[in-house]
């Protein structure tokens, strides 16, 4: 579903933005979004994070969590910093993936689990994201990514 532009400050709002209402795999909370991580969701989703479910869980991803794509602010919100990709919502904050039998692999927990098949599942989705997105910080990036992975389409390519 098409958004309106919006214009919240220097450098923030929403441009050609839209709701992603049919995907792969949707979200469990719709959130704007730049056309180009539309398309890299919707390839992320398809190719690497369903199969990958499939694979280790032996089951599908139902929808997946987030801590939101759109927020006026600097980078890891310290001053100072530039201008995040979530300040246009060419960002998403993945935290969480619901399965169809109902189980929950939160990002943080997840990603040191006990499991292996939790913990070669997310490093999966994790590494695949590189292949759709410009720039992906997971839990080993650094102390503001401990809890999920940030997926952006920015100008510059990151994957950590
Ligand atoms: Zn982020």
């Amino acid at each position: 579903m098409r958004l309106a532009d919006t214009r919240e400050g220097p450098g923030c709002g929403l441009t050609d933005a839209a709701r992603i209402t049919r995907a792969p795999i949707p979200l469990a909370r719709p959130v704007p979004l730049t056309c180009p991580m539309i398309a890299g969701f919707h390839l992320w989703t398809r190719e690497v994070v369903q199969p990958a479910a499939r694979r280790h869980f032996g089951t599908d991803v139902q929808s997946i969590e987030t801590f939101g794509s759109f927020a006026c602010r600097n980078r890891n919100g310290q001053p100072g910093t530039r201008i995040s990709e979530h300040a246009t919502a060419n960002a998403l904050d993945v935290s969480g993936f619901i399965l169809a039998d109902g189980r929950r692999i939160p990002v943080e927990a997840g990603w040191i689990s006990p499991y292996a098949t939790t913990r070669g599942f997310l490093r999966e989705i994790h590494k695949g994201a590189c292949r759709y997105f410009s720039v992906v910080l997971g839990p080993d990036a650094d102390r503001f990514h401990r809890n999920h992975i940030h997926v952006d389409m920015g100008p510059w390519t990151k994957c950590q």
